[in-house]
């Protein structure tokens, strides 16, 4: 079996959790190669194994280089090893294990090495991992690594997956669509957004930014959204230091956005340094589903 027709036996085996992106109908898999809906739109699988499911093409200004400096620090470095760890505790608390197909949506996973590390981390062969972003290189990176998860390429306001299709949904680090989010979870369902706290990668910022206290991450609207949308039944705090590398300090400034527009000099003696102590200083919000009349249909 080619690595395409193992991702189409993968994605059949969950064709639930799939819909047209451009009129929401079922789909089915067809001859290992396509995805085709019931009015015969078709999304073909590519050789990678990912699916292309945007309707229209966009502009994403995450490029191969940034996935290539995420997959690093996020694979080969302890960054965010801790990160990974609570987020897996939480899903396996509140997730318990069972017989049933356990889904996991993580909603713009860029090249999908969170949502890797986390799938093994709970260490629960029921659960499938599906990923999906607007980046096309991203989900390509995704599915050339990591065979396991069913890799997608699609737009978040117009997201390919069925109604009630996941048991859990992360979001890390990443635009939320809280709407379509409670249409894709099941019922009982779990969501997971990480959100930076104040000290967020304060090592690197203090590097880009003068004055960093224009920039101090504050997280109660965030919260209060989320709140508006969701019970939060717990949140945890996590922040600690890791010590990276002079490379390693290099792939996170390649991989962070907020280093591109800061001043190169700045930038030169961060990452010249042989290595420095990150912060990483993160909330995770744990939501259910509120029950409302009319769920479930
Ligand atoms: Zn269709």
């Amino acid at each position: 079996m080619t690595q395409k027709e193992k991702s189409a036996e993968m994605v059949r085996k969950n064709i639930r959790a799939i819909r047209c992106s451009l009129c929401n109908s079922p789909m089915k898999v067809v001859d290992f190669k396509s995805l085709i809906c019931s009015n015969n739109h078709s999304f073909d699988f590519a050789k990678q194994g990912y699916v292309n499911m945007m309707i229209r093409s966009t502009n994403s200004h995450y490029d191969k280089k940034l996935f290539a400096a995420r997959q690093k620090i996020i694979m080969e470095s302890n960054l965010y090893a801790l990160l990974h760890q609570k987020i897996a505790e939480v899903i396996n608390k509140r997730i318990p294990p069972s017989n049933d197909e356990i889904r996991i949506f993580d909603a713009g996973c860029g090249e999908g090495s969170h949502l890797k590390r986390i799938l093994d981390e709970c260490k629960n062969e029921a659960m499938t991992g599906i990923g999906l972003d607007i980046s096309k290189e991203g989900i390509r990176m995704a599915a050339r690594h990591y065979r396991q998860s069913i890799w997608l390429v699609g737009d978040l306001a117009n997201s390919p997956l069925a109604n009630q299709s996941c048991q859990v949904i992360m979001n890390i680090l990443s635009p939320a669509n809280y709407t379509d989010f409670k249409r894709i979870l099941v019922s009982d369902g779990l969501i997971v957004k990480i959100v930076p706290g104040p000290h967020y990668l304060k090592e690197l910022r203090d590097a880009c930014f003068d004055d960093t206290d224009k920039l101090v991450y504050k997280n109660d609207k965030t919260v209060s959204l989320f709140k508006e949308h969701f019970h939060l039944v717990d949140m945890i705090h996590v922040s600690y230091t890791t010590r990276l590398s002079q490379l390693e300090l290099l792939y996170l400034v390649q991989m962070s956005p907020i280093a591109w527009n800061s001043k190169k000099e700045q930038l030169h003696q961060f990452i010249n340094q042989a290595f420095s102590d990150i912060t990483v200083d993160l909330d995770i919000l744990v939501g259910v589903k509120k029950q409302t009349k009319g769920d479930g249909a």
